[in-house]
């Protein structure tokens, strides 16, 4: 069971490159993160591969066992590395925040060992027989973001785990310290080898797609670096499963109970500061109740504290980096000099230390407005009014990605109805976002292609062969 400060100091870099590693909600120094070359890399792949034999000669049920062990551990330091994940993020530590991201990282190990992934009889009759198998891939490259940075590995190393295979992760470079205090955790439990980590920018990344021993990859992140992943797999035929980002469409129809609503919409959008890839991050509302709509969200939103992550109270948090703020401040700027009406926020107090952008709500702005078509990634969410579901349907679509969205209505087949005209991989009703581990989850357009979780998420790290005769 680690400390703080003990896991700190397992994960801080002992000699060698380093990098500094900065709180986003203070500026003050935490840490400092080892930066890793190409010649660390290698030896980490190689470790990897050593230790393939071994674990995948474990029996399912041994696997199942170590999850299970995994998961006690991620709660034993529980503390630990949601005050890492905090300072490092700048994620409060309440409300869905740091420690709801760590309890999920031993919910979701504990999913995985509950899932099964059989063996299948496909054909049993006088033209033959034939059986559908999932074997390892070998070892798996997962390539995380900052948002999540605890959660979403756990998301990739997981299912790798319990379907044999090794693992080399590279978290991303704003959350390494994250990234690395979760894999010490990990590693106490695991056997050498079975789970490597390497830091570094983004050429660790694209030199670990082009690894040949790598046979799949699991990333999560922007659609331009997935773009530039699909050409670097193409080599090896590297295996890969993307989830991308997304600009989710939330669409209020004229019979909701504003007041009931605001607490759900307001979370679906706010979760993690607007830090998700599934965020509600356009929010088309019918005319109907507009004004009802836009009037609750702010007096619920205008509530919710923002602060210094290890702060008790705060439920918000900074953003994680300047590129983040300059994003998000750009694209209410544009919104404001459109005219659309900035109802909450949109006055981040410059002299501030971190990275604070206030809790803002942009109101009778135009659907082509950049906030509308952009993803924002932070706490900014446009609200658009429309009158005809038709027109609305079309500019929902209009983005070319698609990973969530939802619909909010008091008649569950009036909501069906509008959800299976949208291009989008999962569409919510009356809620926005929430992810179950035995639930699959994926994107449609460019928000990427292959199944996470659940059995589907099984299949992704393996390889189906088929016994016939
Ligand atoms: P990136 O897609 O650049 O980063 C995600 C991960 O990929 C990081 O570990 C990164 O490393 C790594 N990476 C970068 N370049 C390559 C490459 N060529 N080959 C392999 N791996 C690479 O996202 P950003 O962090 O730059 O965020 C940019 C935008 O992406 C955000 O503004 C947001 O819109 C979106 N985003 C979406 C997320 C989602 O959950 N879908 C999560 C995070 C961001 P490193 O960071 O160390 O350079």
């Amino acid at each position: 069971m680690y400390t703080y400060d003990t896991l700190l100091a397992k994960v801080t870099a002992a000699g060698g490159p380093a990098r500094e590693v900065t709180d986003p909600a203070t500026g003050q120094p935490i840490g400092s993160a080892p930066v890793h070359t190409l010649a660390d890399l290698d030896s980490a792949v190689a470790r990897a591969v050593d230790a393939r034999p071994a674990w995948v000669a474990q029996s399912d049920d041994e696997r199942r066992q170590t999850l299970l062990a995994l998961a006690d551990a991620v709660e034993e330091s529980a503390e630990a590395l949601a005050l890492v994940l905090s300072r490092e993020q700048g994620k409060p530590l309440n409300g869905p925040n740091a420690r709801f991201e760590v309890g999920a990282c031993a919910s979701w190990l504990r999913a995985n060992a509950a899932l099964d992934l059989p063996s299948e009889t496909v054909l049993d009759d006088e033209s033959g027989h034939a059986e559908l198998h999932y074997r390892p891939v070998g070892t798996v490259g997962v390539i995380t973001p900052w948002n999540w940075p605890m959660m979403i590995a756990i998301w990739q190393i997981a299912p790798s785990l319990r379907m044999g295979n090794t693992v080399v992760a590279k978290p991303s470079e704003h959350t390494t310290l994250s990234g690395l205090a979760l894999a010490a955790v990990l590693n106490d439990v695991l056997p050498a080898g079975v789970l490597e980590v390497v830091t570094g920018a983004g050429d660790i990344g694209d030199a670990l797609v082009r690894r040949p021993e790598i046979g799949k990859v699991m990333f999560t992140g922007s659609t331009a670096t997935g773009s530039k992943i699909i050409a670097a797999s193409a080599d090896n035929i590297t295996r890969l499963t993307l989830e991308l980002g997304g600009n989710d469409a939330g669409i209020v129809l004229p019979d909701v109970d504003p007041t009931a609503i605001a607490e759900d919409l307001f979370w679906g959008a706010f979760i993690n500061t607007g830090q998700t890839c599934a965020a509600l991050k356009r929010l088309y509302v019918h005319d109907d109740v507009y004004d009802d709509v836009v009037t609750a969200l702010a007096e619920l939103a205008s509530r919710m504290p923002m602060g210094v992550g290890t702060e008790e109270a705060s439920v918000l948090g900074p953003l994680q980096n300047k590129m983040q703020f300059d994003v998000v401040d750009a694209l209410v700027e544009e919104a404001k000099a459109r005219g659309a009406r900035v109802v909450l926020g949109g006055d981040p107090d410059r002299d501030r230390p971190g990275y604070f952008y206030p809790t803002t709500l942009v109101a009778d702005i135009d659907d082509d407005a950049e906030l509308v078509q952009r993803e924002q990634f932070g706490p900014a969410l446009p609200i658009v009014r429309f009158s005809d579901v038709d027109g609305m349907v079309a500019a929902a679509n209009r983005a070319e990605v698609g990973l969530g969205a939802s619909v909010w209505s008091a008649d569950r087949a009036a909501a069906i109805a509008v959800a299976t005209r949208l291009e989008a991989g999962t569409v919510w009703i009356n809620s926005h976002g929430g992810v179950h581990p035995f639930v699959p989850f994926g994107g449609a357009k460019q928000s990427g292609y292959g199944l996470e979780f659940g059995v589907e998420g099984l299949k992704s790290v393996a390889v189906p062969q088929v016994i016939s005769g």
